[in-house]
């Protein structure tokens, strides 16, 4: 983060050079800042190193020994050969083995000393032995280093080919004692003294080569106290920069939506059931925020079927009657004639004039948009081309906000002058997300669903069982129900052997020839699929083999079964997204899992996670820690911050932290008129890093 480390080159520092310089860039090093923020993944006891005699098999353990042999087995072979080292500490033997890769005969010297890491197995050919695959080493020597190598904790780096592990830990030895003091330390001295965070020079000291009381364990996870630090000051910036965000649109003139309410009234007259008292709280919470001066920028999340629909249409009614237009955008066309067709009945009955505006748009809509006559325009994406032009646009919704990108969320903003801004999603957002990736936006929960409703009873099944399946298919479609048949893939290919739902729904006409089956995919046009879901809506198709394009939002009450084919291989947040297109009538509902074997851990804590919970939030927070939040949103692409040190799941706490700090910071000082330096790496931090931030 100092302007002067981060400009000058790796190059320059001793032990580098042209050549080694591009081996560095490998792994992101460019400059001299860059290698003092690259950290060890991972720490040896060298300390103490274990006798041979001592270490067990399953664990991974470090010794060090004598070369006694080094050998390749099968050398002519190029498909299968082993080259094999055993190492001698006067305890005993452990073997070091790596498959076919005979060239690194040439690294090793019969009597040199030699340390190895890994796994520990016992030998199949070798009685007694212990053996460990593809060991890490590295060659030791007593020479004037050994004090950066060995008789310590020891950092491990990630290298690349073409520097040895030794050489690279050199270098960063010298870089970290020589350079770490030049870095300056940004942030405020009294957020570091209230929170008794070390000084961060000292941090990154220990951080590359910790002292010999360290400990090793938090070090490994990353949960050091100076790792702290830097990831502290990370999140910092971080949050800082949308403290800052947000007090510029708190600084915008927006409308104050001050009414009677009289619209609200009127539906809640008319409305066939009570809002839960989740509901009613949102409703309250849009009507404060709709009332103040600024902009609202509201995130409302809730489960799939909790009504989050009902809720924007108070907040659309409030806009109205204060004399202004709202527009609804939905991410795909079924949606949006879903919502037209569900609240195009109440909005006629309070006298209003809504229109649906998807691609197919007729002039006369736009004119009606443009003088002001219709009050209510509910869509897609084609709310923001650029022809539409809306008389006065005070609020806009946007629905399942996770299918949108940042940018649309904001040209639909710029329609208007300034308008209230309502994001709803069915994908709950695990507290580190809604914390940074949502962090300029005011948080809502629906955290229950509508009375009367049945939780889904979800089975897993493995492939073996299907009569089972179909015997419950029958019964419920005997009953008036429908189902649902998801596929991962679309069709059948050579690459992959995977079931595919053109091939599925051909499977299932065949058991059921009686009934109706039809087929749903993206490969489809829109139009064919719109059509497709309106007669599944209709009830003119009993069973509906598709692939994920139903995940969204659709709402057909009398679907009862949700049928997960390879279940194994979609992701929790699908499955649970999936789970939630059935129970949303008042009957019993079903979500199938059919898994094939077989499928490795991730997939099984999956299943496992969607057997035991239905609660999104939980399920979120599962799906986060099992794939990370880069894979989670998507990263770069979702405008998603990238930390160098700090990880949002992991540190979690810190994160808070930091954002209570950073918006008190900017709360009290909001230019940073009292650190300029720290005012302009904030810029540079998040410059490149999220999209939609733009600073000036
Ligand atoms: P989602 O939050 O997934 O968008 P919807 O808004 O589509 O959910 O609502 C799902 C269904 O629940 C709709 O048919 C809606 O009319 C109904 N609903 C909403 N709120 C209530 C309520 N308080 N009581 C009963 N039914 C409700
Ligand atoms: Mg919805």
């Amino acid at each position: 983060m100092d302007s002067d480390l981060s400009n000058q080159p790796i190059q320059y520092s001793k032990g580098v050079g042209p050549k080694r310089a591009r081996l560095f860039e490998r792994v992101g090093i460019k400059t001299v800042e860059d290698a003092l923020y690259y950290l060890p993944y991972r720490y040896e006891d060298r300390s103490n190193l274990k006798k041979i005699c001592n270490i067990r098999t399953g664990y991974t353990e470090t010794v060090k020994g004598r070369i006694v042999s080094s050998n390749v087995i099968n050398p002519r072979s190029i498909n299968f050969n082993i080259f094999e080292l055993v190492i001698d500490d006067e305890t005993g033997l452990l073997k070091g083995k790596w498959f076919n890769q005979s060239y690194m005969k040439k690294n090793f010297r019969i009597g040199q000393e030699v340390v190895l890491s890994g796994t520990v197995k016992k030998s199949a050919y070798w009685r007694d032995g212990l053996e460990i695959e593809s060991p890490e080493y590295e060659l030791f020597s007593d020479d004037e280093d050994s004090f950066i190598h060995t008789k310590r904790v020891v950092p491990i780096y990630r290298v690349t080919e073409g520097i040895s592990p030794k050489q690279f830990r050199k270098i960063m030895f010298t870089i970290v004692s020589t350079r770490a003091n030049e870095v300056s330390h940004l942030t405020p001295p009294e957020i570091i003294n209230r929170n008794n965070l070390p000084e961060l020079a000292r941090s990154i000291k220990e951080i590359h080569f910790p002292e010999d009381n360290t400990q090793i364990d938090l070090l490994n996870r990353g949960i050091s106290i100076y790792h702290k630090r830097l990831s502290f000051d990370e999140f910092l910036m971080f949050e800082l920069g949308l403290a800052i965000l947000k007090k510029k649109t708190q600084n915008d003139k927006g409308i104050s939506f001050i009414c009677a309410g009289n619209l609200q009234k009127a539906l809640l007259k008319i409305l066939p059931f009570e809002l839960t008292s989740s509901q009613k709280k949102v409703v309250d919470d849009i009507k404060k925020d709709m009332c103040r001066s600024y902009p609202m920028q509201r995130l409302i999340q809730g489960d799939v079927g909790c009504g989050k629909t009902i809720v924007a249409l108070f907040a659309i009614l409030n806009a109205v009657e204060c004399g202004y237009q709202a527009a609804l955008m939905a991410p795909t066309e079924i949606l949006a004639e879903q919502h037209y067709l569900n609240l195009y009945g109440l909005i006629e009955h309070l006298g209003l004039k809504a229109s649906l505006l998807t691609k197919g748009y007729k002039n006369r809509q736009l004119d009606g948009i443009a003088s002001g006559e219709i009050n209510i325009i509910l869509g897609t994406h084609a709310l923001i081309q650029e022809g539409v032009i809306f008389k006065n646009l005070g609020l806009v919704v946007i629905d399942e906000q996770h299918k949108f990108g940042v940018m649309q969320r904001s040209l639909l903003r710029r329609k208007g002058l300034n308008p209230d801004v309502l994001v709803m999603t069915a994908t709950p957002i695990p507290r580190s997300l809604a914390l940074t990736f949502y962090g300029d936006l005011d948080c809502s929960i629906i955290d229950e669903l509508p009375p009367g409703r049945k939780p889904v009873i979800t089975k897993l099944f493995n492939s073996r069982k299907k009569k089972e399946i179909y015997n419950l298919l029958h019964q419920e479609i005997k009953m008036g129900k429908q189902a649902y048949v998801v596929y991962p893939i679309i069709e059948e290919s050579e690459k992959v052997s995977l079931k595919s739902a053109i091939q599925g729904k051909d499977a299932f006409q065949k058991v059921f020839p009686e009934l109706r089956v039809d087929l749903l995919h993206g490969r489809m046009s829109t139009d064919e699929r719109e059509k497709i879901m309106a007669s599944f809506k209709a009830k003119e198709i009993d069973i509906l083999v598709s692939t994920t394009v139903i995940e969204v939002g659709v709402d057909v009450p009398e679907a009862t079964i949700m049928l997960i084919i390879h279940a194994e291989r979609f992701g929790l947040a699908q499955l649970h997204q999936l789970r939630g297109r059935v129970g949303r009538g008042a009957d019993r509902s079903y979500c199938l899992l059919i898994a094939y074997e077989p499928y490795g851990e991730d997939a099984k804590r999956r299943l496992n996670v969607m057997l035991h919970s239905s609660d999104g939030f939980r399920i979120a927070d599962e799906d986060l820690k099992i794939r990370g939040p880069g894979e989670f949103l998507g990263t770069r692409q979702a405008g998603m911050p990238y930390f160098r040190v700090a990880n949002i799941v992991r540190d979690i706490e810190i994160l808070e932290t930091a954002k209570r700090e950073a918006f008190y910071l900017i709360d009290k000082d909001h230019e940073l008129k009292q650190y300029p330096s720290l005012r302009k790496s904030i810029d540079v931090f998040w410059k490149g890093k999220v999209e939609f931030y733009k600073t000036g």
